[in-house]
């Protein structure tokens, strides 16, 4: 294997011709909402918001988006926005009876199938096609029919030849999306995507990147490898690889059982200040953490709380609840009092007085 491509159309030679390697990704689209309208099917159609329960908006159907309704916006606010708005309370239950139905699907296609997070996975679709009798992008057109016909939901679904790429591709023609990436077509795709799509490059690298005059993927895998590697350390020379087509990651199907900790974080753009708009920031990762945990069947009595500000300087609460705990509701009012006794979260926010902050909720097994 070529460290570097020294000719940008080596990324179209015969040896790419088609799927070398053939890795789906599988994502649902606005996962909870969907199965709020799939479990009640009056709601098809119609814009559903979930999370009645905290008065913030956690997850939102494709509909409700055209409203111009986000997540983490608080309940009034969305229903000024669309009067007509269904607001539902989340069921961790259901949500994660339909992702477990949906990896139950992709086992019955290859066993190899690694459970990425609630409502997307990866599969190892490589050799299949003499089994099935077909090509690998007819055996991805099954999956995905299969999926949206038992679960009544809508998947989006990437092909490529690596898991980097296959995300790429599933990402982009959401929802009930079906992109296929061989690698014919790849230097013609990452010609027209940009870097700041890629599982793994953040804000920050994108704008490092920008600086040394790469927008496109295209851009970044014609670079030598050695740029990659200098920039970005191991991340970069592995993201490199992954880009231009050769496997680094490969799908993991040993099932997930325990975990140290799980978290939950999120950087905001634009930057914020509005105590209320973090708090709610805050409970959707709780939420999101949460939802994690319930996958595995586990519990938690250690929640840390991390704020960073747009300075990088980190400041940590860490709350151990009185018992075992698996839900929100537990959790909020004791995180609440906690924000509220140690000087208070709100407090904090209004004393500093950065323009961007990152919030982290760890919920520790
Ligand atoms: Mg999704």
């Amino acid at each position: 294997m070529t460290e570097d491509l020294k000719n940008p159309e080596d990324l179209t030679l015969p040896c790419y011709a088609l799927y070398p390697q053939a890795i789906v990704h599988v994502d649902a689209d606005a996962f909870f909402a969907s199965v709020e309208q799939a479990v009640n099917p009056k709601l098809k159609g119609r814009p559903v918001v979930c999370g009645a329960e905290r008065g913030i908006v956690v997850a939102l159907s494709y509909e409700a988006k055209k409203y111009g309704i986000s997540r983490g916006m608080l309940m009034g606010q969305a229903r000024r926005l669309c009067p007509g708005l269904v607001i539902a309370a989340s069921d961790y239950e259901t949500y994660g009876l339909f992702s477990k139905r949906m990896f139950e699907i992709l086992r019955r296609f290859t066993p190899q199938v690694e459970e990425y997070s609630i409502d997307e996975a990866f599969a190892d679709l490589s050799g299949l096609r003499r089994l099935y009798r077909s090509s690998y992008p007819q055996i991805a057109t099954a999956i995905k029919n299969t999926i949206e016909k038992d679960l009544g939901i809508t998947v989006s679904l990437g092909l490529s030849l690596t898991k980097g790429l296959a995300k790429l591709a599933s990402k982009h023609n959401k929802p009930s999306g079906l992109v296929m990436l061989p690698g014919r077509e790849l230097a013609a795709f990452l010609k027209k995507t940009t870097i700041d799509k890629v599982w793994g490059f953040g804000k920050n690298s994108t704008a490092v990147l920008n600086k040394y005059g790469v927008h496109t993927v295209f851009d970044f895998i014609t670079r030598p490898h050695a740029f990659a590697k200098k920039l970005f350390g191991k991340i970069g020379s592995e993201l490199w690889r992954e880009l231009s087509g050769h496997m680094v990651y490969p799908v993991n199907s040993r099932e997930k059982t325990t975990c140290q900790s799980i978290s939950k974080f999120k950087t905001f753009a634009p930057p914020t200040k509005d105590p209320e708009f973090l708090f709610g920031q805050l409970l959707r990762n709780l939420e999101g953490a949460l939802s994690k945990l319930h996958r595995y069947k586990l519990s938690c009595q250690r929640v840390v709380i991390t704020l960073r500000s747009q300075g990088f300087t980190d400041n940590t609460l860490e709350i151990t609840l009185s018992r075992r705990c698996t839900a929100a509701l537990d959790m909020v009012n004791p995180v609440k009092e906690h924000c509220h006794g140690c000087g208070s979260l709100r407090s904090q926010i209004r004393i500093r007085s950065p323009t961007q902050y990152f919030r982290r909720p760890r919920a520790h097994d």
